[in-house]
């Protein structure tokens, strides 16, 4: 029962301080109630004394009359003091003496006051029976019966009836009197308290905000509580703990965001400064430095020597910095300007400057300067260190619009500054060369070459390595640019990307080989085509659904239709890939692994993904028979995948002695430069028709006669 109360007092959803007030309230409630019952008893009790009393008087009046009286004279007199009481007292009813017959009946008496008298007989037998007063309440009065002796016999008894009514009125006060002490008590101490445990738990409220702040990643302090309990304890304790998260937390930001030689931010630092004063629409110059002599300084004294050489330029550089730091801010008379030096990564450093301050002219000035420091030698543990630089300088807008185009932009003019004898700085070019320039342009370009129809998919034929028939191909997207003509993915894709176009790319493809493979099936040619999906396409939750419906729209078998995904893509969340891969296999398209070797999956993920071909990377193949470990990995690739049951196909293959190798190691297909080029679609049926397994004998001829084997 108390178990199970607390229970519920513990589950019921209160704050701490509503919980405790209303325990406190529940025995305020409870010691009121019982001091309002120990007062009523003590009132009622004081009330009973008084009648006890007043028996105790009557007794005492009627042991006091002269006993040597007869019997008649006696009650008389006592019949008359009687009646003095009665006058006198506003309470007394009725007041008489009796005389008793040797039978027990009333002899004698005030006939009124006996006719007043509600238990008269009652009382008469109480007293008779006991030879001692007697009392009895009821009808709001108190009956008292006195017997009258003469030695041992009863001769009579006074009886005298008072009003309680009094009495119990002034119980009755007290006791009201009582309750509203008690409640004027509640009403008082309840507020009270209730303000004194807020005061106690707001402590306790205030480490629970913190907590919950904490958790939400806010990481301010809370501020301790200046008390000497455990309160006070808890919160200096708790305080300690956030710190020490903070530290931790700020220890792995200073590690991935400061170079662990130097101590200056690293990359990825100036990427966030840069970023972040382009966000405020602030003017960045970048400033990559390229040191040559530093690199052969480790080569002939040592990389502590090194490390020694790189601190010194550090410190130079830093001091550069903050000069220029002072210099901006008195020209620029804004608060807006700001110097940030990182290093780059072996001898390379870099400057960002941002701020109304930074112009071409005032960057060029710096970039002078920082020239001019190196040519006092460096004092590397005692070995004087003489470098050179050369610095490629980049500025935003014109240069890139983020730091990644920006940095590009200063590597570009780094190497400019290189060729055209070091110690000096260049600008990044801002002509058609440009890297930021080239950049923007595809990106315009391409937004417009879906729409305009200026994608277009060759064909790379996929063949059997045993007898060299073509089994089909791999789709490969070309850019037909107006301009700058056939243009390769790998020169777009990356920016489509970027710029959120890939989708849409990814779906041209796979209509357009879909439409093709439509009309080959209709000419009764049956090549099975693979097409190259990206990580942003195979991503979509819909991915298996949407191929389905594609070449569901094109009436063609899910056979023909190879999906390739490259190893690192699938590799990325290797669950989600099979489950999401799944539906696609069940409905008979085939999946294949590309650029296999080049990503770091275990063969035990592998066996668990939907997959039924594997690519070798071409990295792989063109080394195979020149280079011994590549031989080997090849060689145990080949091996294993034949145990766990994948179909092979080795990619980039250009001579026949590769082939002879990936043919002896049990490879199924291969594609390459020795079967094919990527050919446009109509060259490819010719191909295709051509060789196919009934007319692979030719190929093989073809091919032998070609390297001449
Ligand atoms: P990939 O999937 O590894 O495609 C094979 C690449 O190797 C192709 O380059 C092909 O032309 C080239 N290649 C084939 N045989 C030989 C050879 O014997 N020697 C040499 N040196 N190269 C050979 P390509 O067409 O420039 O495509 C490059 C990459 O672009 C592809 O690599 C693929 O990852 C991507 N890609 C191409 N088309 C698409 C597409 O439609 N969608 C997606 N997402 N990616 C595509
Ligand atoms: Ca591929
Ligand atoms: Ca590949």
């Amino acid at each position: 029962m108390l178990g199970s109360l607390t229970q519920w007092y513990v589950r019921f959803p209160l704050g701490l301080a509503a919980r405790f007030t209303l325990f406190v309230a529940a025995l305020l409630l409870a010691l009121t109630t019982a001091f309002v019952y120990v007062n009523n008893r003590e009132a009622e009790r004081a009330a009973n004394t008084s009648f006890e009393e007043k028996a105790a008087d009557l007794q005492a009046l009627v042991r006091g009359l002269a006993s040597d009286l007869s019997a008649d004279l006696r009650l008389a007199d006592l019949q008359s003091v009687l009646n003095r009481i009665a006058a006198t007292n506003e309470n007394t009813r009725y007041a008489y003496a009796v005389g008793m017959t040797a039978d027990g009946r009333l002899a004698a008496g005030d006939p009124d006051s006996v006719l007043a008298d509600p238990v008269a007989s009652l009382a008469l037998t109480d007293a008779l029976s006991a030879g001692l007063p007697a009392f009895r309440r009821g009808d709001g009065l108190m009956h008292i019966a006195v017997p009258v002796k003469t030695g041992e016999q009863i001769i009579g008894m006074a009886r005298v009836g008072i009003s309680t009514a009094a009495v119990e009125e002034t119980v009755s006060a007290a006791v009201s009197r009582n309750i509203i002490v008690a409640i004027g008590f509640i009403i008082l101490a309840l507020p009270l308290s209730a303000i004194f445990i807020n005061y106690l738990t707001e402590p306790v409220r205030r480490l629970t905000l913190a907590t919950r702040r904490l958790a939400d990643g806010d990481f301010s302090i809370p501020v301790t509580e200046k008390r000497n309990d455990e309160l006070g304890e808890l919160s200096q304790s708790f305080a300690a703990m956030t710190r020490s998260i903070i530290d931790s937390f700020e220890a792995v930001q200073t590690l991935t965001l400061t170079d662990r030689v130097s101590g200056l931010p690293n990359r990825e630092q100036m990427r966030r400064f840069t970023d972040a004063a382009l966000g405020r629409d602030r003017k960045v110059a970048l400033l990559c430095i390229d040191l040559d002599r530093l690199k052969r300084v480790n080569e002939a004294l040592g990389i502590e020597i090194g490390d020694n050489a790189i601190i010194a330029v550090s410190e130079r550089l830093k001091s550069l910095g903050l000069e220029q730091a002072d210099r901006m801010e008195r020209e620029a008379l804004g608060q807006d300007s700001d110097v940030l030096l990182s290093r780059l990564g072996g001898d390379e450093f870099g400057f960002v400057l941002t701020g109304s301050g930074v112009t071409e002219e005032k960057t060029g000035e710096f970039a002078k300067v920082v020239l001019a420091a190196f040519a006092r030698p460096f004092d590397a543990g005692g070995h004087a260190v003489s470098v050179t630089g050369s610095i490629g300088i980049a500025l935003s807008p014109e240069d890139g619009a983020d730091f990644g185009v920006l940095l590009r932009s200063a590597y570009n003019s780094l190497a400019d500054a290189k060729s055209s004898g070091r110690n000096t700085y260049k600008f990044a070019r801002r002509d058609v060369n440009s890297y930021a320039y080239r950049r923007l342009m595809v990106e315009q370009d391409l937004r417009q070459a879906v729409p305009k129809g200026e994608l277009e998919v060759f064909y790379q034929p996929q063949v059997a390595l045993t007898d060299g028939a073509v089994m089909g191909a791999e789709a490969l997207l070309r850019w037909r640019h107006p301009s700058r003509g056939l243009v390769g993915p790998v020169d777009f894709l990356e920016i489509a990307e970027d710029i959120g176009l890939m989708d849409e790319i990814g779906d041209f493809v796979l209509r357009d080989v879909c439409r093709q493979a439509a009309l080959w099936q209709a000419r009764g040619l049956q090549p099975r085509i693979a097409v190259n999906v990206s990580a942003s396409q195979c991503q979509r939750t819909d991915f298996a659904k949407h191929v389905l419906q594609i070449i569901a729209d094109a009436k063609i078998p899910t056979s023909s239709i190879e999906i390739e995904i490259t190893e690192t893509v699938a590799m990325l969340d290797p669950r989600t890939t099979a489950r999401e891969l799944m539906p696609l296999r069940s409905a008979g398209v085939r999946l294949a692994i590309d650029d296999f070797g080049t990503g770091y999956s275990n063969l035990a993920s592998l066996t668990r993904m939907p997959f039924n071909i594997l690519k070798i990377d071409r990295s792989f193949v063109s080394e195979c028979v020149r280079d011994g470990s590549a031989r080997i990995v090849v060689a145990m690739l080949l091996g294993m995948t034949r145990e766990l049951g994948f179909e092979t196909v080795a990619e980039g293959v250009e001579s026949s002695a590769q082939r002879e190798f990936l043919l002896q190691q049990g490879c199924t297909y291969a594609q390459g430069f020795l079967f094919g080029k990527p050919m446009m679609a109509s060259e490819f049926e010719t191909f295709f028709a051509a060789r196919r397994r009934s007319d692979a004998r030719d190929l093989l001829q073809d091919v032998r006669f070609k390297t001449g084997a």
